[in-house]
């Protein structure tokens, strides 16, 4: 609850403040209105994350503070001796990245998070969790509210309207509710830049490279299913080839939802790694508990997963997995409202 948490903060100076490993807008958005609003308040934080700010957001107020986790004494210390350390916009704690999720779990420090995500893993102290909301962002913004919404201005506006911006696809998800819009209009009423300056920030400083990867990706589209499952496969060597990283392919997902008719929609990404998977999905189809069953996880409409197997396997297990975990169905295989309905008739 908002007042746990500002309970758990109120008498502590030194705070640290990290997200999750390839942080999007609403981590970083929402980690940097959080320390830019306890700054003001005379608290110390560091912000410590796994992998770096995005280009795309690198124009952020505050974005210079956040530091790479590198292993330095400093910032062992710093974790190790932090009076509170606050997580937000991730609930599996191994999405810290491997060192920075033990030394966060070894630590004396209270431990707060704040998220949105599906199924907490009961590993902090305090929390400030609602898997409805729109972003992480909403849920910073309502603590801020309640603590001292004064403080809420200019820079803070800007970077809570970019994690929610970012994350509910500009508007656009289920997520989105009369009150994420009024929560909106009060952040630009409280000077956050405007929405054409943040756009622009973000999405229109492509590098000149990205229109063709996204023609070489989108050559990759197969649909199944009935043409209700779209997938699309990114190969390490298509990024090298155009000197792009996974960065550059965020968003490209929803040039697979776009076609008609596609209710679900995957992307795999071959890593040095490994293969990450993205599962998106329209209306009732889940796809939490299926990439859970990977041992991933997200949303009920956005998760992920991650797979040391090589890239047909993962393409293979997943796809065909589908029916499993979504209402997809089959060519020629009966729903499960069909089956029970057979066996009903067999058994009057
Ligand atoms: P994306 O496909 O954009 O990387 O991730 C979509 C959503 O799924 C995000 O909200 C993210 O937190 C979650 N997610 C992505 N990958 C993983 C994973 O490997 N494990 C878990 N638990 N969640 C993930
Ligand atoms: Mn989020």
């Amino acid at each position: 609850m908002v007042t746990d948490v500002i309970q758990a903060l109120h008498g502590c100076q030194r705070i640290v403040i990290t997200t999750h490993i390839r942080p999007d807008g609403d981590a970083i958005g929402s980690q940097l209105a959080l320390a830019l609003f306890l700054r003001k308040l005379g608290k110390q934080v560091e912000m410590i994350n796994t992998d770096g700010v995005p280009d795309t957001l690198e124009w952020m107020e505050g974005a210079e503070t956040i530091a790479v986790f590198e292993g330095t004494f400093e910032q062992r210390y710093a974790l190790a001796h932090a009076e509170t350390i606050i997580v937000v916009d991730l609930n599996a704690l191994h999405r810290l990245g491997p060192v920075l999720s033990d030394l966060v779990r070894e630590s004396e420090a209270v431990k707060v998070l704040i998220d949105h995500h599906c199924r907490p893993e009961p590993w902090h102290d305090v929390a400030l969790i609602r898997d409805s909301a729109a972003a992480s962002g909403e849920l910073v913004y309502e603590l801020i509210q309640a603590w001292d919404s004064g403080l809420l201005r200019g820079p803070i506006a800007t970077a809570l309207y970019v994690a929610i911006l970012t994350d509910t696809g500009m508007f656009r998800y289920d997520t989105v509710t009369p009150s994420v819009h009024r929560m909106v209009a009060d952040l630009l009423e409280r000077g956050s830049r405007s929405p054409n300056q943040v756009y622009a920030a973000i999405y229109e400083t492509r590098d000149r490279r990205w229109p063709r990867l996204l023609g070489h990706v989108m050559k990759t589209l197969v649909l199944r299913y009935g043409d209700k499952l779209a997938y699309i496969v990114i190969r390490q060597r298509v990024l090298e080839a155009l000197s792009a990283t996974s960065e550059d392919t965020e968003g490209f997902v929803d040039f697979a939802m776009a076609v008609d008719g596609v209710e679900v929609a995957l992307v795999f990404l071959e890593t040095s790694k490994g293969i990450k998977v993205s599962f998106r999905s329209k209306g009732s189809h889940r796809v939490d508990s299926w990439a859970r069953s990977f041992g991933g996880g997200g949303h009920r409409n956005a998760s992920g997963a991650f797979f040391s197997r090589p890239l047909h396997d993962v393409i293979e297990l997943v796809v065909t997995s589908a029916p499993k975990h979504t209402g997809l169905l089959q060519a020629g295989v009966l729903s499960p409202e069909d089956r029970v309905y057979l066996s009903m008739l067999k058994s009057s």
